[in-house]
């Protein structure tokens, strides 16, 4: 296996078009969650390489910016290429240093793709504008240009799809970037710098950083060169990456927690419900930003919904992301165990009923059992965390009033879904939840031709779509006059 991957699996940081060392030669061991096993290192580096990796960038700005946008768009359908022609070993080497299974591990490292490819057709699309002007004299145009270096911190349960949903925008708007992966999974964020580096991208165009997070989280928010930081990751380190832009007012792009419900309605058909709710909550073992949180049901169908629920959770193949049918890899680690375990415990303790699941899977290490607790209530923890893990507490609710209520009783806004055949509720519950992201009757929405982002304490910005680029772009006016 690693073999086979080895090409990418680089334990090395990309520097101004070179593979380094930390200045130390510190590194950082990276495990894999399923068998627990060492896999390898990466540098740990820290201010010192980050500064470089910045003036690196700033350098390789000057020309970069001056390419146009069908040269910059060629090399990104390269990249997208690379990307899909190798997408076998990328999604191996996710699966290892993630655990997630090879399925969606495929279907990531095929978001990666598209998301570059989707970017290299939005960099040509870059319009200004040509205002009528309130003087005879005088023209007004608006123009658009790049920000200039960009920080991109990323997280472990997306390690290449987090990347290039930041990379691909940014390197089409003209931008160049420093980037930070997640310790636990640097090497699918490493494995892009390899690829960009293939592909042609000139050298400090495209950087990769790993180490300390404080450390590089610093340089890149305290350093006057770098002029926007795109994050995705927990609220708390997202409101710290703000306060620390705001030294030297940056842009920033921000991708926080979420808490998302899923609302059913009696209405809605039982059997379409429960595959949405398996999608949402389950994916990636639910940890995912948009994965289901909470579970509202209707009273009129809440038995159903939760004997449905439960069978398909039961059903669930745990194992190695690497095994035929496993639909169920380990938690990333120890910690994210932990904390299931304390909600299941604080749930008990409130009321709730464990129907499915509820403890560690024989399998050992980080796996966990996926599990649903039913007669959920408020003061349950989960009401307000966020699980990131395969837990389905399940609320009772009665009028669409009180669910649309207790859905936004939350400080996040990230994504939601709900299940309904009435077309009027649809759109009065629409308009009620204050989310970015909505499904009816739909529970995996997220795609590239649409913009991603959360309302409230989920973030600020959005990736995807058209809007995805425009975080990546200052807008000028110019007034010309003497005419
Ligand atoms: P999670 O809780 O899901 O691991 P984090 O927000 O802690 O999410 O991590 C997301 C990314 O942010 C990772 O790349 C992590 O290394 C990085 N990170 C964590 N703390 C900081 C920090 N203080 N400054 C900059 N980056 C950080």
């Amino acid at each position: 296996m690693l073999k086979k991957t080895s090409h990418f699996m680089r334990e090395a940081n990309f520097i101004g078009g070179a593979w380094v060392e930390a200045d130390s030669g510190a590194t950082i061991e990276v495990v894999n969650p399923a068998t627990r096993q060492t896999i390898g290192t990466v540098p740990k580096c820290g201010r010192a390489e980050t500064r470089r990796a910045i003036e690196a960038a700033e350098e390789a700005f000057h020309s970069w910016k001056k390419t146009s946008a069908n040269d910059r768009a060629k090399l990104l359908r390269k990249l997208h290429d690379a990307i899909l022609d190798n997408q076998e070993a990328l999604a191996e080497l996710l699966v290892m240093e993630q655990g997630k299974p090879l399925a969606e591990a495929r279907a990531e490292v095929g978001m990666s793709a598209a998301y570059v490819l989707w970017y290299a057709e939005e960099g040509r699309r870059v319009y200004g504008d040509v205002v009528p002007s309130p003087w005879a004299d005088r023209r007004i145009l608006v123009t658009k240009e790049p920000v200039g270096v960009i920080g991109a911190i990323t997280p472990w349960n997306f390690p290449s799809s987090m990347l290039a949903r930041k990379i691909g925008p940014a390197l089409a708007a003209g931008c160049t970037a420093v980037a930070k992966p997640a310790s636990q999974t640097p090497y699918s964020g490493l494995a892009l710098g390899v690829l960009a580096e293939e592909a042609g991208f000139p050298a400090g165009v495209v950087n990769i950083v790993t180490g300390s997070a404080s450390e590089i989280g610093d340089e890149l928010t305290e350093n006057p060169l770098v002029r926007k930081i795109t994050f995705t990751g927990s609220t708390e380190v997202g409101k710290v990456l703000i306060q620390k832009s705001a030294g030297t007012v940056k842009k920033v792009s921000m991708e926080l927690g979420g808490n998302a419900p899923f609302l059913v309605f009696d209405d809605a058909g039982v059997e379409r419900a429960v595959e949405g709710a398996v999608a949402a909550k389950y994916r990636n073992s639910g940890q995912t930003c948009v994965c289901t949180n909470r579970f509202f049901v209707q009273e009129g169908i809440y038995d159903r919904f939760v004997e449905k629920l439960v069978e398909a959770t039961n059903r669930l193949k745990v194992g190695s992301g690497l095994e035929d049918g496993t639909q169920q890899g380990p938690l990333i680690d120890e910690k994210a165990v932990e904390k299931v375990e304390e909600l299941i415990a604080d749930a008990a303790e409130k009321g709730g009923k464990v129907v499915a699941g509820g403890k560690r899977h024989s399998l050992g290490g980080t796996f966990f059992e996926p599990t649903v607790i039913a007669e959920a209530s408020p003061e349950m923890r989960f009401m307000q965390e966020e699980i990131f893990g395969p837990v389905s507490p399940i609320f009772r609710f009665h009028e669409e009033e009180e669910a649309v209520k207790l859905a936004n009783d939350t400080a996040f806004g990230l994504a939601c879904y709900f299940y309904t055949a009435d077309l009027g509720r649809a759109f009065r519950v629409m308009e009620g939840l204050k989310y970015g992201l909505i499904g009816v009757n739909e529970g995996i929405i997220t795609t590239v031709e649409a913009p991603f982002g959360g309302l409230k304490e989920s973030g600020l910005g959005k990736e995807g779509g058209h809007q995805g680029i425009e975080d990546y772009l200052d807008t000028k006016y110019v007034c010309i006059g003497g005419l």
